[in-house]
């Protein structure tokens, strides 16, 4: 066994109901709580009147910012010096990954009192964040980044110079994390799919990784078992609450194998995509899951690989499976036909409805990399990831 290390998770507060615990939990770092949340359906919900009026119940005071689309360095840099002489004990993001990531970002920055941009992973010039940080509680209304136990945010700017990067750090990982699955009861079909696909891409692409270790395989087999019999029941129910909670949990289990094991050429290509075109992270996800594990599958095969990837792709296909010992091969084939049915079933988006066209390809696959995919793409095959998702 190859060493390996792992590092903190967030104190974890995990199941329905469990939001009724976040006034506490805030007030266990003082009195002066920065919300973070979405501008749309957080605010609007009658969970966030209560909260409100619990916090005030508890003498805390209270500053709220929203977040509207993925954050930019920007926005970061705003909410910093908007907020910078209110001095919070506590920041508090409750929303998509997208909230989760700027709320963790501005507790990142708001010590340091400073722009971000130039502490981003290939962008800045500051060479590491001391990772100082404000205390941060992260509270998920979606099921797909498991950015509540992450070590990063991602942001970007978005256009023909654009670039999706993040800013991390061992201690940027959330103080606290209220996973409620009651919360991710409200979102729609479409959400629900390209969230979910994004979870269950960050959990076979660590399982994957050529950097994984015995407990994030151990972790990524659980969190993917639960992908394999909820997702498409929570995408035709989105009121199946045990469905909800069970991918609320694979999300989670996702930001914990990808911090720790790493990822592959989704989201190698992924980034590279996102800062190029204004496609939400789980659309792009959901468009290159198929593509990049047909190819990659197809590639280990024929350089009859050792290094154990097919069977891991077989006891995912495992998962989906009524008949009893067929072959690792089979098996790995059942794996990508079931990601094909799903990707139909749940009306997919391509690439190319995105705007993207074959002319990107080069400066998309420049942008990218395999990260730790069980196999290295060359650009050609690169190419041909791109053609199937388009
Ligand atoms: P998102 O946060 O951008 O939200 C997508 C949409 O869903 C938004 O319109 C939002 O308002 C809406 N929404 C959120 N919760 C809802 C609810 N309960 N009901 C109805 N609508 C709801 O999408 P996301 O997929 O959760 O997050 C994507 C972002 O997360 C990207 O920026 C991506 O790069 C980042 N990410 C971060 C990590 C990490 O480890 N830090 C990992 C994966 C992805």
């Amino acid at each position: 066994m190859d060493p390996f290390t792992l590092t903190s998770t967030p104190n974890l507060h995990f199941g329905p109901g469990k939001i009724s615990i976040l006034p506490s939990a805030a007030k266990s770092f003082g009195s002066k709580i920065l919300l973070i949340t979405g501008t749309r359906s957080f605010p609007a919900s009658t969970d966030s009147l209560d909260l409100l009026e619990q916090l005030d119940a508890r003498k805390m005071s209270v500053e709220h910012f929203t977040i509207e689309n993925e954050p930019s360095p920007g926005v970061i840099d705003h909410a910093v010096r908007t907020f910078h002489s209110f001095a919070p004990d506590v920041v508090v993001a409750i929303g998509g990954g997208s909230v989760l990531d700027a709320g963790k970002a501005i507790s990142a920055m708001l010590p340091l009192n400073e722009a971000v941009k130039p502490y981003l992973e290939g962008i800045g010039k500051k060479p590491v964040h001391p990772g100082v940080k404000i205390p941060f509680i992260a509270v998920p209304t979606t099921a797909g980044t498991g950015s509540e136990a992450t070590k990063n945010a991602v942001l970007s700017e978005i256009g023909k110079r654009g670039y999706k990067k993040s800013i991390r750090h061992n201690n940027f990982v959330p103080n606290i994390a209220i996973v409620d699955p009651v919360l991710t009861v409200s979102c729609p079909p479409s959400i629900t799919a390209t969230s979910g696909m994004d979870a269950f891409t960050q959990l076979l692409e660590s399982y994957l990784s050529t950097k994984a270790n015995p407990i994030t395989d151990a972790l990524a087999y659980e969190g993917l078992k639960r992908v394999s019999f909820s997702l498409m029941n929570v995408y035709h129910d989105g009121d199946n609450l045990e469905a909800r909670t069970n991918m609320s949990l694979a999300s989670y289990i996702s930001g914990i194998t990808l911090a720790n094991a790493g990822l592959g050429t989704v989201h190698g290509l992924a980034s590279a995509i996102g800062g190029y075109f204004a496609i939400q992270h789980g659309v792009i996800c959901s468009s290159l899951i198929l593509a990049a594990n047909k190819v990659t599958l197809r590639k280990l095969r024929s350089e009859k690989e050792t290094n154990g990837a097919i069977i891991k792709y077989a006891s995912v296909g495992k998962m989906f499976s009524r008949s009893e010992g067929k072959s690792d091969e089979y098996y790995a084939d059942l794996l990508l036909s079931v990601v094909e049915t799903w990707t139909k079933e749940m009306d997919v988006p391509g690439l190319s409805d995105g705007g993207v066209a074959t002319k990107d390809f080069e400066k998309i696959i420049n942008a990218s990399d395999n990260k730790n995919n069980p196999v290295t793409l060359t650009k050609d095959e690169m190419i041909e990831v791109l053609e199937l998702a388009l």
